[in-house]
């Protein structure tokens, strides 16, 4: 394939084919599943992600607004698509022609867009959201509120320009496991059932009502309802540090970069801005490599990350620059410019995670993949053969 072989992010999509076959097997046969692509695919490239998944019998794609529902729709995702969070209201004419579902999470929210909707002659299917323990958007059912929130549901249902088809919530920590958290994820659940309750004494009842993310979809089956929606473990990711060994998952994503030049520095000479490494002693081979902040690579690494070459480890040596860093490699035989390296995934026996990443950085595993940087081209495997490019730089799509 031809693309730029400075830093690069590999995704091999039959990983991603079976990390959402692994889920699947846990869900009912009734049970529907959004493959959750926003953030282009948590930095995985939304097009191919979605494209695979949609042969894979994804059912609905989540994504987070209507920008990226277009992008979808342009990349031949012909499914069912959910934007989770805002789209403002005169974007209603848009949505319908999109035929992309909208999140409705409060009565002002509602009123505007069932105006929007009746002002331009069109109707736009909606999910309710339901707020039981993220106090983010969603009609507050929290702490016997359901029938407050049951009430404004109903008003919602039914406003002209509205079809309310489906109803969820989301879970603020269903991916700890501890008894707290866990009578917390109960409780959240406990109270959409009894939204739901309300709804259906009424006589207001939806064909999708969901409620579980990924850590949802594989610690709580009972919660599964109409579809699960699944997200960071579609990318062979675990939701956190507890979820690890509950699938067989697999990382699609691995990132290199190359060796651009080498050098010999003697003891005390200093490495990159701000001088905060000098080689120690005795002298270092430090070399060079094409890949910085703007890819992607965080400043925050600076001194602590590391990377493999020649499979094995090499550690950063002084700031991580915009476009470029320094490792040391004293002692790694034979290398030189033009060398693979390897920032994420494995080289030989040794292997580098997104979880070690946000371990370095302090942060979490979703945060790590949605920053590769845009100038960094996906590189897509199939059958362990590179199978297409997006270049989001010279070939914008
Ligand atoms: C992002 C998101 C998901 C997916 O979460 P994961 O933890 O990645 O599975 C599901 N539902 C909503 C509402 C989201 O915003």
């Amino acid at each position: 394939m031809d693309y730029l072989h400075r830093t690069w992010a590999e995704i091999d999509l039959d990983s991603i084919r079976h990390n959402f076959r692994e889920l699947k097997k846990r869900l009912s046969g009734s049970c529907l599943t959004m493959a959750v692509v926003k953030a282009d695919a948590y930095g995985h490239g939304d097009g191919f992600v979605s494209r695979t998944l949609q042969a894979e019998g994804a059912d609905w794609f989540g994504v987070s607004n209507i920008n990226e529902a277009i992008s979808l729709r342009r990349q031949e995702v012909k499914k069912p698509i959910l934007i989770l969070g805002f789209t403002p209201p005169e974007l209603a004419g848009e949505l319908n022609r999109l035929n992309v579902s909208q999140t409705v999470y409060s009565p002002d929210y509602a009123n505007a867009l069932s105006e929007a909707a009746q002002r331009q002659g069109v109707r736009v299917d909606c999910h309710i959201k339901v707020d039981t323990g993220m106090s983010r958007i969603g009609f507050y059912a929290q702490r016997s509120q359901a029938a407050q929130a049951a009430e404004e549901i109903a008003q919602t249902c039914s406003l002209p320009g509205l079809s309310c088809t489906g109803i969820f919530t989301h879970f603020a920590c269903a991916d700890e496991y501890n008894p707290d958290s866990a009578a917390y994820t109960r409780g959240q659940f406990q109270a959409f059932l009894d939204t739901l309750k309300l709804l259906e004494t009424r006589g207001i009842h939806f064909a999708l009502r969901h409620c579980c993310n990924s850590a949802g979809a594989l610690a709580y089956p009972e919660m599964h309802l109409d579809m699960v929606r699944l997200g960071v473990v579609l990318y062979g990711l675990n939701p956190s540090a507890e979820c690890a060994g509950m699938a067989a998952l697999r990382p699609a994503m691995s990132l290199y970069t190359t060796v651009t030049m080498v050098k010999e520095l003697e003891e005390g000479v200093a490495v990159s801005y701000g001088r905060r490494y000098a080689a120690g002693e005795g002298g270092r081979t430090i070399a060079s490599i094409a890949v910085g902040y703007a890819d992607g690579y965080r400043r925050s690494f600076t001194n602590r990350g590391r990377v493999l070459i020649h499979g094995q480890f090499a550690q950063v040596t002084g700031a991580v620059c915009m476009d470029q860093m320094m490792v040391d490699v004293t002692g790694i035989s034979q290398i030189q410019t033009g060398d693979r390296v390897t920032l994420l995934g494995a080289d030989g026996e040794n292997r580098i995670t997104l979880d070690d990443f946000a371990a370095v950085n302090g942060t979490i595993n979703y945060e790590e993949c949605c920053l590769i940087g845009r100038r960094v081209p996906r590189v897509y495997i199939e059958g362990g053969r590179e199978s297409a490019v997006v270049d989001y730089v010279v070939a914008p799509l």
